[in-house]
């Protein structure tokens, strides 16, 4: 595996950049080395400078489950692109994505557009308050729901692997009015809500953790969260960035069977620009400007290339029988991955939900932040590293989830095994 023009590229980067990236979560702090800086990426596959290739689970870390530049994408952009980039101006384009939205997510009757899955969540968490003139949400220890203040507590993704889950630089007045609670733990929430709800304005979760790997929600545990919120009369938001269009196409809500009061939505209904969305009730919708007084805007909120492509991709997973080859795909791919650990004698414990999965090097259910804390991240590593070098690309950290896409095939999920068996034995 050559490095060299990567090595190269991250030193120039790193001079100019914090950490020589745009996000955290790409460098390889956490594994090890330095990140690879990518070329182009066609299907299952990404390129690195270097002109390595790699069957590709990071995905942009979930948007592109039609694969990467799937010929119907590429089309519709070029096309759109001649019409113009951004109008600031209302466009068909966002009438098509509203109802492909909302036709798969009935719990949404209006949505906004906005930018990125920390917009939404922000916002989102915004229309909560100001329509319950409360002040204090609560959220679960590993949750992402963005860098927004007040969300950065106890948060997962970048925030978990560099062991910052509360961010300096979030004001303590700020922080105060989000309460932390253990996931899966109904008798935690029932306590505190009784207690406080009356200051509660929002209840918000990822109803499948996914910043931590893959943490799936206990029988009971979203059906109690969903029961205690409307018995107090305190916002349910499903932070679906993530879950939405990934464990079932009408995400976690839909395989769950769990109505949210808000839904945030981001990575997949961009396919691959940036795009976030949030959207519920219309009683709380409706109070945001300019129908209502609560503020929110975004000079490129509905940007026509980016409703164009989640358009496009959305029009390719909605297309009849994908979306459930899309789900043997990926049931195949975590009989081969489960499979390969028994074979090679690795203790892990592996999670599965619809088209996202993780492998924690551990022998604890991983049923929450403190179990998921007790996978050997040295072993990740290593393993993260054999991978790579046999041509698999997975996220540089254990506490994230992987992906998969319409685009990969049994031979990329039989390569993936054969890496994974040997990757396992070499730890
Ligand atoms: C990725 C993610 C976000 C943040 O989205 P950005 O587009 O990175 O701002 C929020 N919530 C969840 C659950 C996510 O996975």
């Amino acid at each position: 595996m050559k490095t060299a023009k990567s090595k190269a590229l991250f030193k120039k980067a790193s001079a100019l950049m914090p950490g020589g990236v745009n996000s955290p979560v790409r460098a390889f702090r956490a594994v090890g080395g330095n990140p690879l800086f990518i070329s182009r990426a066609k299907g299952s596959r990404i390129f690195d400078a270097d002109g390595n290739s790699y069957i590709d689970y990071v995905l942009s870390w979930g948007p592109m489950i039609a694969g990467h530049a799937h010929p119907k994408v590429v089309a519709a952009l070029k096309k759109a692109v001649e019409n113009g980039t951004s109008y600031g101006a209302p466009t068909a384009l966002e009438i098509r994505l509203a109802e492909m939205v909302i036709k798969a997510y009935p719990s949404i009757e209006k949505i906004r557009m906005v930018n990125s899955g920390t917009e939404a969540t922000m916002s989102a968490i915004r229309a909560a308050r100001g329509f319950t003139g409360r002040d204090k949400i609560i959220k679960f220890e590993g949750g992402y729901h963005g860098h927004g203040d007040g969300l950065l507590v106890k948060a997962g993704s970048g925030a978990a692997t560099f062991g910052v889950p509360d961010s300096p630089g979030v004001p303590k007045s700020y922080a105060k009015n989000t309460v932390t609670l253990p996931y899966n733990d109904p008798k935690a929430l029932k306590a505190i809500i009784e207690k406080q709800w009356k200051d509660l304005a929002a209840v918000v979760i990822e109803p499948v953790a996914g910043n931590i790997g893959c943490v799936l929600p206990r029988p009971g545990f979203l059906e109690t969260v969903r029961r205690l919120t409307k018995k107090y009369g305190i916002v349910l938001i499903f932070d679906e960035v993530m879950t939405g269009f990934r464990v079932s196409y009408g995400g976690a809500q839909a395989h769950f069977g769990i109505k949210p009061d808000l839904t945030c939505l981001g990575k997949v209904i961009g396919g691959g620009l940036p795009v976030g969305a949030f959207g519920g009730k219309k009683e709380i919708m409706s109070m945001i400007s300019p129908e209502g007084p609560i503020y929110q805007a975004g000079t490129l909120s509905g940007n026509p290339l980016a409703m164009t492509a989640g358009i496009a991709t959305l029009d390719i997973i909605s297309a009849p029988k994908v979306y459930a080859k899309l789900l043997d795909r990926a049931a195949e791919l975590e009989s081969a991955l489960r499979d390969a650990a028994l074979r090679a004698g690795a203790t892990v414990k592996f999670y599965r939900a619809g088209t996202m999965f993780c492998t924690y090097f551990t022998d604890k259910e991983v049923v929450d932040y403190a179990s998921a804390k007790t996978a050997d991240t040295v072993k990740f590593g290593r393993f993260f590293r054999g991978l790579l070098e046999r041509g698999v690309n997975i996220a540089p950290s254990q506490f994230e989830a992987g992906f998969i896409s319409t685009a990969h095939t049994s031979a990329d999920i039989t390569k993936t095994a054969r890496a994974a068996f040997e990757s396992f034995r070499s730890i």
